[in-house]
């Protein structure tokens, strides 16, 4: 097992190792990246590169451990969410590879990003133009269309315009040209479908035009799972890479695909043996709820683990028995161990993960609480130490 090193995650809370001070851990399983990877690989065929995604810090799971894995398994090119992630990358040794930045930069901010030579999106003219005033020798940029999401993008209506515009600017070097068109369900699949088509024509007119573009890229996640047809070279994935599924359970085997974050997991720091004695006058909260004994672990609303939404109820392991959370302040929260044989202080518990014969998935915190197996992650990302397995 290695340890996450902080030093290179300046923007991150977490400390290298499990602390005694507050025993929280995410554990990830890097050979599972390794092997959806190449599962990846087999869907898209060999001539098409992946193009990992490593938004929001690689999604909450290791930004910098992930992406020098994804170097080691071939990727020459990573996206990146922001300039403070690709910061990150570019000082921690990944020197030789193409950091694209999707877009979150004023134009102003453009000299900062070609000084450490990482490559902007264009997504409006604008940048463009800051781009090739600040760039002082042949400079490498990726353009990003809008095909219909109405997010960042040139317009694909007047695209193939813009782009020949770009094209002859001082400095400028078209190395790519994407787009994006995530959907979660069928009729969103129709829509991605065609406007992944036209997106291909597009590339093709600019070719027919004299402007060949070395890297075509409108596949994420759901494109891939469900097999949406490009005459693109590349494909940008995230959610998938991680094992998490970006289509409803329903809509595709994912059977195949392993989840990275393996466990998530704390320590009983306080045990109430009799906290279901109903002695008048010293019955406590929990009595008239548990049969034996209640925990306290500190894994709570500031770790990013919230309180099951109204109506649903949540329980973490221990000891391979189902604990049901009683209750969750801002730094703790009171499990009921009543089925639990000798619970100590000290005790191992898994809030997500396998223990014994049960299991705990994201996909199960994200129905207890109400919200996104994403939007999980991103309450937990950088607050707890990560420990690597391979
Ligand atoms: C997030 C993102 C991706 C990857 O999306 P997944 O659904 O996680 O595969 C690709 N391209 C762009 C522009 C994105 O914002």
């Amino acid at each position: 097992m290695k340890h996450a090193v902080g030093e290179h995650s300046a923007p991150d809370l977490r400390s290298n190792t499990i602390e005694a001070t507050r025993p929280n851990w995410m554990e990830i399983d890097l050979g599972a990246l390794d092997h959806n990877f190449r599962l990846v690989q087999e869907l898209v065929g060999p001539d098409v590169r992946i193009i990992p995604c490593v938004k929001s810090a690689a999604y909450g799971l290791g930004l910098v451990e992930i992406s020098q894995r994804f170097v080691e398994l071939g990727a020459q090119t990573i996206f990146c969410g922001s300039y403070e992630d690709a910061k990150i990358l570019r000082h921690s040794g990944l020197e030789k590879t193409d950091l694209v930045i999707f877009g979150s930069t004023l134009p102003a901010g453009i000299p900062s990003l070609l000084e450490l030579g990482l490559i902007p999106t264009v997504h409006h003219m604008e940048i463009a133009k800051a781009i090739s005033a600040a760039a002082v020798k042949p400079t490498k940029i990726y353009i990003k269309v809008d095909s219909g999401r109405g997010r960042l993008g040139i317009s694909i209506l007047t695209a193939e315009e813009e782009i020949l515009k770009i094209a002859r600017m001082p400095n400028i070097f078209i190395a790519g040209v994407y787009t994006h068109q995530p959907f979660t369900d069928a009729e969103w699949a129709e829509f991605a479908q065609e406007r992944t088509t036209l997106f291909c024509d597009l590339i093709d007119t600019l070719r027919e035009k004299g402007l060949s573009i070395p890297v075509a890229q409108a596949r994420s996640s759901s494109g891939v799972l469900l097999g949406i047809q490009d005459r693109c070279n590349a494909v940008a994935p995230g959610s998938i890479l991680y094992g998490k599924n970006s289509l409803p359970e329903n809509m595709v085997d994912f059977s195949k695909f392993r989840p990275l974050l393996s466990a998530i997991k704390t320590k009983v720091i306080h045990l109430t043996p009799d906290a279901a004695d109903r002695t008048p006058g010293k019955a406590l909260r929990y009595a008239d709820v548990v049969t034996g004994a209640t925990g306290v672990v500190p894994f709570a609303r500031k770790d990013g683990h919230p309180i099951a939404a109204p109506g649903k109820s949540s329980f973490a392991i221990v000891k391979g028995i189902k604990a049901p959370v009683l209750s969750v302040s801002s730094e703790q929260a009171v499990l009921d161990l009543s089925a639990v044989p000798d619970p100590r202080i000290g005790d191992e518990v898994t809030i997500l993960g396998t223990d014994g014969n049960l299991r705990i998935t994201l996909s199960d915190l994200a129905q207890w609480q109400g919200s996104s197996m994403n939007d999980i992650l991103l309450m937990m990302r950088g607050r707890m130490p990560l420990v690597f397995k391979n």
